[in-house]
């Protein structure tokens, strides 16, 4: 397969023709290559339009998804970010590709060790991965200058909240375990703007400030 070609029909049919336009997002998911983020028998699928497993019950969000999240999140060269939900690390590359920084952390201890592995192999020096509850966000590295979550939580953090920088941008799917809206959160002075959009199917976020009660199982 080629997938050069196969990434290059899959920024134009499946995220310009469907709304999006930020050049640089689509130019860095022209450019990663989102196969080597899925075990071997999945390559072929990579470059449609749909999530997929990548094991112990999760799954690389679809590419139009990161694109929709990655645009709203307006990443900046000079940011600092954190994405709460590292999975595969497909999208920690895309922000990578985009932010000066990007702390990214996973609450399961084989996916986070598998994606720092692969981003490191394919060259990426500006990512630290984190085994941890994102729902509480990562102190130790805040404020940030945006923060993805790229899983679905009841509510939206207030430890999300409180690690944002001063015009910070908070992109979050928020609702039930079946369906979400996408909000965008923008901090301004000691208030919270708040942007809904469309609406989406994630895994759900669990941790103290997510979905609790799957957390203590
Ligand atoms: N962005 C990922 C990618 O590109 O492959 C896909 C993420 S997947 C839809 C959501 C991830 O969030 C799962 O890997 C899941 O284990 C993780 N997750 C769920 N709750 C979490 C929490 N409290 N802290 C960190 N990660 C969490």
């Amino acid at each position: 397969m080629d997938f050069s070609s196969a990434r290059k029909s899959m920024v134009e049919y499946q995220l310009q023709a469907r709304g999006i336009q930020d050049a640089d997002v689509l130019r860095v998911m022209g450019k990663v290559p989102r196969h080597l983020f899925l075990p071997e028998e999945l390559w072929n699928y990579a470059y449609e339009d749909h999530p997929l497993s990548i094991g112990w019950g999760q799954t690389i969000s679809q590419p139009y998804m990161v694109a929709i999240m990655t645009e709203l999140l307006n990443v900046r060269p000079s940011d600092k970010v954190l994405e709460v939900g590292t999975g595969s690390g497909y999208q920690t590359a895309i922000l990578a590709e985009l932010a000066h920084y990007v702390v990214s952390i996973e609450r399961i201890k084989e996916l986070a060790e598998g994606a720092e592995q692969r981003l490191k192999d394919l060259g990426y020096s500006n990512i630290k991965v984190i085994c941890g509850d994102g729902s509480l966000g990562y102190p130790k590295e805040a404020p940030y200058d945006a923060i993805i979550v790229t899983a679905g939580s009841p509510e939206v953090p207030d430890s999300l909240k409180k690690q944002l920088n001063e015009g910070g941008r908070l992109v979050i799917p928020v609702g039930g375990t079946n369906l979400q809206v996408l909000l965008k959160i923008i901090k301004k002075k000691d208030d919270y703007l708040i942007e809904k959009h469309t609406s989406c199917i994630f895994v759900p976020l669990i941790g103290s400030e997510g979905w609790k009660r799957m957390a203590d199982n």
